[in-house]
């Protein structure tokens, strides 16, 4: 049976604090098991959309990058949170020797920056976020929600994402065009 087609969901921030509003803004749609899968560039604010999605989740502790640790895990939230970062693993090889098997723990969110890198390792199911640097403090961010337990939840995360963009108005991220509602008997490539 053909999977349902992914729902994109386009948006761009203007600022650290934006960016990490969005993350905020995805807490709440969180549940244990989910895997976030994070691209873009050094200093596209793939960190920073954790912070704020650690905050959204309850978490105290400040997130910081974990690129020179490999993983950080945070505790004190709705539920534990897993930050991975492969930059610095240059085959896919040494991810599968990290483990990551054991981090992709169903009670925890798990988050993998630069997790384009190691796709095939991770589980179908999964968000991609994608941020893209488009000059000084503008980045276009695209959520793209990948199998089933992703599918119903797009439409969600398209509202709340306008009513944020609503309330801080001209300020505020603004949303792309390419929003593409799917059904579920379109198919997709996965
Ligand atoms: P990455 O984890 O992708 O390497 P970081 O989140 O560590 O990136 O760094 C992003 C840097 O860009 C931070 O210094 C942040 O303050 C800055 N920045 C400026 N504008 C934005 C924005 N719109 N979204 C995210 N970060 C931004
Ligand atoms: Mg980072």
């Amino acid at each position: 049976m053909a999977a349902p087609k992914p729902k994109k969901l386009t948006l761009e921030s203007h600022s650290a604090a934006e960016t990490q509003s969005l993350g905020g803004l995805l807490a709440p749609m969180l549940v244990p098991g989910d895997v976030l899968v994070m691209s873009g560039d050094l200093g596209a604010g793939k960190t920073t959309f954790v912070q704020g999605l650690a905050k959204g989740l309850g978490i105290v502790e400040r997130v910081t990058s974990p690129t020179f640790v490999l993983m950080k895990e945070y505790q004190g939230g709705r539920f534990p949170l897993m930050h991975l970062d492969v930059y610095r693993l240059g085959k896919v090889q040494e991810v599968i020797d990290l483990g990551i098997d054991e981090y992709l723990d169903p009670s925890y969110v798990v988050v993998v920056e630069w997790g384009d890198k190691v796709e095939p390792l991770l589980p179908q199911d999964h968000l991609t976020i994608e941020l893209v640097h488009g000059g000084a403090d503008v980045r276009t961010i695209t959520l793209t929600g990948k199998g089933a337990p992703w599918a119903g939840r797009m439409d969600s995360i398209k509202k709340m994402v306008e009513g944020l963009a609503v309330s801080s108005r001209a300020s505020g991220p603004r949303l792309g065009e390419d929003f593409q509602p799917g059904s579920p008997t379109e198919s997709g490539n996965n």
